[in-house]
C-alpha cells in the first residue's frame, strides 16, 4: 500500500477511535498532556477483553503458571540492583535549532527505513549493521558520526545543526513521604518484572511452585519517553502483560524457542495474517540477556515491535540476592542424569513481555476496514470494526423494530436474559439500518431486531456483523448461537 494511503488510514483509525468512545487524549479540555491517553467507555472493555485473553492463555491454561499484582512503587533498592538507575537510558540528541529532542538510534532507524523503501537495499544492510555495532559497543560519538555522514536532518527546522549524543534516563521519580526534604526518591516501575522477581520465593514456596514454572502480571509502567509518536504506541504511562517463566539453568534456551513460538501462535489466533507478523532477533543485547526477539507486527509506519521474549538468564535474581543480602535460590530434589539432586540454583529466566496498548492499537487496525456497499447506482458504504466476536465490547445488540406496541418490552426482556451472560447493548433510535451501522462500527458481531412477528411467535432476527446476513431464530436459541463465536474456546481450541 502506498505511504500516503497508510497515513491516511492509521488517521482514520485514530479520529475513529475518539468518535466511538476508545481512546480520548488525557486532559483533553487542558489541551492535552504529551503521550499520556484515556480509554473511553468502548476502549475500556476492548482493553479488558485483551487482557482476559493474554490472562486466560498465560495463567488459566498452564498449570505452572500464577499471576500476582504487584505493587507500582518499590524499594528503590530495586533499579539499582536491576541495572535502571546505571543503565535504563536512550542515546539522545538536540536539533539546535528546532530545539527538538531526539533518540539518535530512531534517527538511523528512519533512515534505514527510507534507504529501503527507495530500493537502496546494500546502503539500509550496511547502515543498520554500523548502527548496531555502535549500540552496542555504546559508543555515542560514532552515532553522530552515523547521523552526519548520512546527512539526517531535523524533520522540523530542517538543518543538520545537531548537539552531541547523550544518555538519557527514562524512569520518572518522586518523592516518598509527606515532605519533600528528607523524604527518599522512590521510581514509577519502568517495567512490571521486577515486582514479579522480588516475590519469586514467596510465591514459590506459598504456591509449592516446582520448576518450570511462571509468574504472570498485567499492571502499568512509566517511561520517560522523549519521542513520544503514533498515538498509543510509544506513551509515557502504559500498560505490559509480562510473564517470568523460571527453569534450570541449561534449559533456557529450549524454554526460550519454546515461548517464542507460543507467544506468536496467541496473536495469529485472532486470525490475523501471519505476514503481518515478524520475528526480530536482537543484536544489541539489554544488559541482562542472553538471547532476544521481539515479535513485530506491521503497523502502517511499518513492522514495529508488540512484544519482547526475553531470555534474562540468572541475572535479575541474582542481583536481587546480592542488593538484598537474602538467597534467591532454588532447590531442585529432581535427579540429573547421574543420579544426584540438582539440588541449588538460582534459576533461569525467560520473559515474555507484551505492550497492552500496542496490541489495542494493532487491534482496532486490523479490524478498521471501510466498505464500498454501492450497487449499480446506488451508492453506500460502512466503516466497519471486523473484532474477533470474543474481544468486541458489545456481543450483542438488541433493537426493537419501532418503540410501539410492546416491541420495547419484549426487546428489554430479552436483553435481560442475554445480559447475564454478555456484554449487550440496547438501542430504539433511529431507523434499523442506521443502528446496524453504528453497530459495525464498534465491532459488534450480532444484532438482534424484535418486530411484530416475534410477539406472535418468539423468534427474532439476528443479523452478523461481517456477512451482513440475516436468520430468523427462536429466542430460545440465541444464547447458544452468541456463544458459539464469542466464546473463549473458540480462540483456544485451535491449532
Ligand atoms: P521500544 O524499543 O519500542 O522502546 P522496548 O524494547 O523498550 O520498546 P520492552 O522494554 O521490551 O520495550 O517492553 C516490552 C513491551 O512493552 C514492548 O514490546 C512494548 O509493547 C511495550 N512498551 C514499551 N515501551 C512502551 C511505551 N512507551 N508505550 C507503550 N508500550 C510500550
Amino acid at each position: 500500500m502506498a505511504k500516503n494511503t497508510n497515513d491516511e488510514q492509521f488517521k482514520n483509525v485514530i479520529s475513529h477511535a475518539k468518535e466511538y468512545g476508545f481512546v480520548f487524549q488525557s486532559s483533553e479540555i487542558y489541551d492535552g498532556l504529551s503521550a499520556v491517553y484515556d480509554y473511553g467507555q468502548l476502549g475500556a472493555e476492548l482493553k479488558n477483553n485483551l487482557k482476559t485473553y493474554w490472562w486466560k492463555a498465560m495463567v488459566q491454561l498452564h498449570e505452572n503458571i500464577v499471576g500476582i499484582d504487584s505493587a507500582i512503587f518499590m524499594h528503590p533498592k530495586v533499579w539499582k540492583a536491576s541495572g535502571h538507575v546505571d543503565g535504563f537510558n536512550d542515546p539522545m540528541i538536540d536539533n539546535k535549532d528546532s530545539k527538538k529532542r531526539y533518540r539518535a538510534d530512531q534517527l538511523l532507524e528512519d533512515k534505514i527505513a527510507r534507504y529501503e523503501k527507495d530500493g537502496k537495499t546494500d546502503k539500509a544492510a550496511k547502515l543498520q549493521a554500523e548502527m548496531d555495532d555502535a549500540l552496542k559497543a555504546e559508543d555515542l560519538q560514532q552515532l553522530k558520526t552515523l547521523i552526519e555522514q548520512h546527512e539526517i536532518a531535523c524533520p522540523v527546522s530542517g538543518t543538520k545543526n545537531w548537539t552531541e549524543v547523550r544518555q538519557f534516563n527514562l524512569m520518572f521519580s518522586t518523592q516518598f513521604g509527606a515532605m519533600a526534604e528528607g523524604s527518599e526518591e522512590v521510581y514509577l516501575r519502568p517495567e512490571t518484572a521486577q515486582g514479579i522477581f522480588v516475590n519469586f520465593l514467596n510465591v514459590q514456596k506459598s504456591g509449592r511452585m516446582k520448576i518450570p514454572f511462571g509468574i504472570a502480571q498485567i499492571g502499568k509502567a512509566f517511561r520517560n519517553e522523549v519521542i513520544a509518536r503514533q498515538f498509543i504506541m510509544r506513551m509515557r504511562e502504559f500498560e505490559q502483560m509480562e510473564m517470568q517463566f523460571f527453569v534450570r539453568p541449561g534449559e533456557d534456551k529450549k524454554w526460550f524457542a519454546y515461548w517464542k513460538e507460543a507467544r506468536l501462535k496467541w496473536h495469529l489466533a485472532l486470525g490475523t495474517p501471519a505476514e503481518k507478523y515478524r520475528y526480530h532477533d536482537h543484536v544489541k543485547l539489554a544488559h541482562y540477556a542472553n538471547a532476544a526477539t521481539d515479535i513485530e507486527f506491521e503497523f502502517p509506519f511499518g513492522f514495529k515491535e508488540v512484544e519482547g521474549i526475553h531470555s534474562r538468564t540468572d541475572f535479575d535474581l541474582s542481583q536481587h540476592q546480592e542488593y538484598s543480602g537474602k538467597k534467591m535460590q532454588y532447590f531442585d530434589n529432581d535427579l540429573d542424569e547421574t543420579g544426584k539432586p540438582y539440588g541449588n540454583y538460582v534459576p533461569y529466566v525467560i520473559e515474555t513481555s507484551i505492550g497492552l496498548d500496542r496490541m489495542f492499537l494493532l487491534t482496532l487496525i486490523n479490524a478498521f476496514e471501510e466498505q464500498d456497499l454501492s450497487e449499480g447506482d446506488k451508492q453506500d458504504s460502512r466503516t466497519l470494526l471486523r473484532l474477533h466476536p470474543c474481544l468486541a465490547p458489545y456481543k450483542v445488540a438488541i433493537f426493537p423494530l419501532t418503540k410501539k406496541d410492546g416491541l420495547p418490552e419484549k426487546a428489554r426482556a430479552i436483553m435481560d436474559n442475554l445480559k447475564l451472560d454478555f456484554n449487550c447493548i440496547y438501542e430504539e433510535k433511529d431507523a434499523i439500518g442506521k443502528r446496524y451501522r453504528r453497530q459495525d462500527a464498534i465491532g459488534t458481531p450480532f444484532c438482534v431486531t424484535v418486530d411484530h412477528q416475534t410477539l406472535e411467535d418468539d423468534t427474532v432476527t439476528i443479523r452478523h456483523r461481517d456477512t451482513m446476513e440475516q436468520q430468523r431464530i427462536e429466542i430460545k436459541h440465541l444464547d447458544e448461537l452468541i456463544a458459539s463465536k464469542t466464546s473463549w474456546k473458540t480462540l483456544f481450541c485451535k491449532d
